[in-house]
């Protein structure tokens, strides 16, 4: 690359995340992200097109990532590698090259390791934790049910009956249900599994090994979105586990609650990401591209678009920065993360529209990243709570009245 080109890449990469991160994150653990950057640069992005078009995550991808230990990585120091800012740059920067390989990394580092950390007691986390961050161990976060998304809460229908005389005596939790656009299941060893318990009608969390018997699965065809990462859904037919496979911290919705409200920041960290890659997308073709004898980059009305993407991604980075470091200091709102992913999904949806439009009649093709940016929003607008389900948390907080009968 010529050194220009090399001096723009790095004032372009330091304009659009550096400057928050030297603020909030030590040396080491920017040095952790600038080399998940170049590893992503070097080896995952140029695969993504076609891993969206033939709609297969290339195996390599989850090696490479794992490989990495992006949960612990070298010299970061414990508290900060475990704290929401770090866990919120690494998706940044994930879903910046690509968001399926941001989705699937935070369904393990967020949505599976989070339910662990928060819904296990102490021995059960100290023994489940490092194989999480290790990949050793894979899970999956199974909440949503073919009729329950929304509503999960006070819909949720799968059930779990502790039978005292199954398992020889000893007893076992017997499930039966099922859950729908489950990520990751289809590699998972672990589904993390939430039931209502019949006997007092709260909802726990079971640990059910993908091998079970009277567990089946079917990965989900035809997305439109997140083509390479897996969702699948899933029958428990009187599927049985032992005690000790639930999450003892896990008592209520209250419990669920609490771990939502994490996994809501990580994804308005996906949606920030995603626009500083259809930036990016965007900013090399416009370069490039020459229409009336001149590049389209001098044209005003397409640097009103740049800008525009840029004003968005800036303020969406503000905000998750600002949630990321309240919740570090011990202050987890619901309605903040709420706001946040209602918000950087709803800019991440303009943003990406934007990119696509600069890029004209080639905005469609996938060997133009803004493509993949354009059809993949439209998931992460919808996942971990839609736009009107977060509104309906915010909402409430400004009013005082519950929007739910
Ligand atoms: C790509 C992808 C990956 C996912 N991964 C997982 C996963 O790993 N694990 C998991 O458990 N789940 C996962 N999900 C499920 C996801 O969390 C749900 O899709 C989401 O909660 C919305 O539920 P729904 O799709 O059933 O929509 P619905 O609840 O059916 O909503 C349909 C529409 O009605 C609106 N609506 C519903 N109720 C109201 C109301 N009271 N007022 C106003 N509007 C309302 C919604 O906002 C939405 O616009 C995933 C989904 C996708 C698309």
């Amino acid at each position: 690359m010529p050194q220009n080109a090399d001096r723009r890449f790095r004032d372009d990469h330091r304009t659009r995340w550096y400057g928050f991160a030297s603020m909030h994150l030590s040396q080491a653990a920017r040095d952790a992200l600038d080399k998940l950057r170049a590893v992503l640069a070097k080896e995952v992005g140029p695969i993504m097109p076609r891993a969206w078009e033939s709609a297969t995550m290339p195996p390599s991808v989850r090696e490479t990532l794992a490989s990495l230990d992006l949960m612990r990585p070298e010299g970061v120091a414990e508290v900060e590698a475990d704290s929401t800012m770090f866990s919120g740059f690494r998706n940044y920067v994930l879903a910046r090259t690509d968001a399926s390989v941001a989705t699937m990394h935070n369904g393990q580092s967020g949505l599976f390791r989070a339910t662990v950390r928060h819904g296990g007691a102490p021995e059960q986390v100290a023994v489940l934790d490092p194989k999480v961050r290790s990949f050793a161990l894979a899970g999956a976060f199974a909440l949503t049910e073919p009729d329950h998304g929304s509503d999960i809460a006070g819909g949720l229908a799968t059930t779990a009956r502790f039978d005292e005389a199954a398992g020889d005596g000893e007893g076992r939790w017997i499930i039966d249900g099922a859950k729908r656009w489950i990520g990751g299941a289809s590699t998972a060893d672990i589904i993390a599994v939430f039931a209502r318990d019949v006997a007092d009608s709260q909802v726990k969390v079971f640990l059910v090994p993908s091998e079970s018997s009277g567990l089946s699965m079917d990965t989900m065809v035809g997305k439109a979105a997140l083509r390479p990462m897996q969702n699948s859904v899933i029958r428990f037919e009187e599927v049985a586990v032992p005690e000790s496979a639930r999450l003892r911290e896990m008592n209520s919705w209250r419990d669920v609650n609490r771990i939502l409200r994490v996994m809501r920041s990580d994804v308005a960290w996906i949606a920030t990401g995603l626009q500083a890659g259809a930036l990016d997308a965007a900013l090399a073709y416009v370069r490039k591209r020459e229409q009336f004898g001149r590049s389209i980059g001098s044209c005003q009305l397409v640097q009103e678009k740049l800008a525009r993407i840029l004003g968005n991604l800036t303020a969406s980075l503000g905000m998750v920065v600002q949630l990321s470091a309240q919740q570090d200091a011990g202050n987890y709102v619901d309605a903040n993360s709420a706001l946040a992913k209602m918000q950087t999904a709803r800019m991440a949806r303009e943003s990406v529209s934007l990119a696509r439009e600069v890029h004209g009649g080639n905005g469609i093709l996938l060997e133009n990243d803004a493509a993949r940016f354009f059809a993949d929003a439209e998931a992460v607008y919808s996942y971990e709570g839609t736009h009107e389900v977060t509104a309906l948390i915010v909402g409430p907080a400004l009013t005082g009245e519950s929007a739910f009968v």
